[in-house]
């Protein structure tokens, strides 16, 4: 028989690190790497109920697509990616060349030696959003007509930020709500969705604060951008609190883009103006984290109006 999957928890006897340590080894199981893991049944049957959660709060306009873990390189450097995070991007390279070359490096590697250095890149990048690819495809369709375009999306996405903590993943679900349109619809969608979201964590039980943010911009140039950003108040975060004593962790994100990827793409509305763009972004691991920290590992225990809420 083999042996069962090892538990995230810390081993018995040993003080576990995380305080979250004693619900991880319910709800994941490692895969060798920081921020990457399998999900268990019960994780992913809260993940779910979420996600459908969140589509019932879905306009009946928005356009749905789902999206591949991987998108064009290309568009994602001229959306400014590799420019403003360049830190957290990871890039699909992939062995090139004659049957001989590919075996010589595979035999390197069966050497014992470094193989990865004839890796080149692909071109493909992990999406490190799920809005990215929507501003390209809708400069594709032409002029966007009167009252703007709504979007419901979601990928696996991938950053670099390897991290023992749960609720720093490498890959994770994310789910948002795109509006492209005038700078009234997107100041109205944005506001909308900051006050909705206090209501449905209210609803799901979750303590929660909302507060201006900034994205992580790299280097010191990116702190001087990070700081417009916030002062513009182009960000707004939901924060959660996973515990009593913890910093609270950003599990939703409410953004104002302005004119950033109308102008990169030329998205323009129908009498030729520059649209405007905007994105609500829900973290679905985050948020199924936050709802197990709070309520526990014992579904049956959790509060009714989040039972009802999540349909359980
Ligand atoms: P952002 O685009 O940075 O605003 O991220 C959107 C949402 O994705 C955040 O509000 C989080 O819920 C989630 N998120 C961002 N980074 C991570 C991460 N490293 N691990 C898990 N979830 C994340
Ligand atoms: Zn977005």
């Amino acid at each position: 028989m083999s042996k069962g999957p090892e538990p995230l928890s810390a081993p018995p006897g040993e003080t576990p690190t995380d305080p979250l340590a004693h619900i991880a080894g319910a709800l994941f199981r490692p895969m060798g790497a920081d921020g990457v893991y399998a999900r268990t049944a019960l994780y992913e049957l809260v993940a779910e109920r979420l996600e459908r959660y969140i589509t019932g709060q879905r306009d009946a306009q928005a356009e749905i697509l789902r999206f591949p873990p991987v998108m064009s390189r290309q568009q994602l450097e001229k959306s400014g990616y590799l420019k403003n995070f360049p830190n957290l991007l990871g890039c699909v390279c992939a062995l090139r060349g004659s049957e001989a070359a590919i075996h010589a490096v595979v035999d390197r590697h069966g050497a014992g030696e470094d193989w990865t250095g004839s890796l080149t890149a692909s071109d493909l990048v992990l999406s490190p959003a799920a809005c990215y690819p929507v501003y390209p495809m809708v400069a594709e369709r032409g002029r966007i007509p009167s009252g703007g375009l709504l979007f419901d999306v979601e990928a696996d996405v991938f950053r670099h930020e390897p991290s023992r903590n749960l609720d720093r993943l490498q890959s994770f679900r994310m789910r948002e709500f795109v509006r492209i349109g005038s700078p009234q619809e997107i100041q109205d969608f944005r506001e909308g969705w900051m006050t909705r979201a206090s209501a449905l964590a209210a609803e799901l039980g979750l303590p929660c604060s909302l507060e201006v943010a900034s994205d992580p911009f790299f280097g010191r140039v990116g702190q001087v951008i990070a700081v417009s950003q916030r002062q513009q108040a182009l960000k707004f975060e939901l924060l959660i609190p996973y515990h009593t004593e913890a910093t609270p962790t950003a599990c939703m994100s409410f953004n104002d883009h302005r004119e950033h990827f109308s102008q990169l793409w030329a998205i323009h509305d129908e009498r030729g103006k520059l649209a405007h763009t905007g994105c609500v972004a829900f973290g679905i691991d985050r948020l199924t984290v936050a709802l197990f920290a709070v309520h526990g590992l014992d579904l049956e225990k959790w509060p009714p109006p989040t039972r009802l809420a999540l349909a359980m």
